[in-house]
């Protein structure tokens, strides 16, 4: 594709990420159902929801820069979530496995937050606002969602491992 212009650029991150969540919102169901904490399902499947939701606002952005939503495998989430399914391929410990997922399910967060901070930057250096504030809110989510699973895994999951 042309890469002649930031714009070009954020439009091929947008694919990227297009692409992304939805991997994930294939691979979160199974997450869920390999915790066994209930607070962990739950966070599971309270994220599943945000990111369909981060799949409309990726909608909504592309239609902001005239373009059709599409998206380009990303094979970092491919990777990240080959990952997981090795976690829960093991054969571990309730506990030890809800902290393993854990594990995996913030480095996909974190990757989402780097997609996120980039996308949002090249919207506000093109005075596109309108893209800069849906990006904005689902970088916010995903940043809200590592914080949850940090807390979890602080003030239970490893202990309970440990
Ligand atoms: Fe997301
Ligand atoms: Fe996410």
């Amino acid at each position: 594709m042309e890469m002649n212009s930031l714009q070009d650029l954020m439009v091929d991150q947008l694919k990227d990420l297009y692409n992304a969540e939805g991997q994930l919102i294939k691979a979160l169901p199974r997450m869920a159902k390999a915790a066994s904490n209930p607070q962990l399902q739950q966070a599971f499947t309270t994220h599943l929801e945000q990111t369909k939701g981060h799949v409309e606002r990726l909608e909504q952005v592309f239609e902001s820069l005239g373009q059709s939503a599409k998206g380009k495998t990303c094979k970092a989430m491919k990777g990240l979530i080959e990952e997981g399914k090795e976690m829960m391929g093991e054969d571990a410990e309730p506990e030890v496995m809800d902290a393993g997922l854990i594990a995996a399910a913030q480095r996909i967060e974190h990757y989402e937050m780097a997609g996120y901070g980039c996308v949002r930057t090249y919207a506000q250096m093109l005075g596109n606002k309108e893209a800069a504030k849906l990006l904005q809110q689902t970088l916010d989510e995903e940043g809200k969602t590592d914080k949850l699973l940090t807390d979890l895994a602080e003030k239970v999951i490893n202990l309970e491992a440990q």
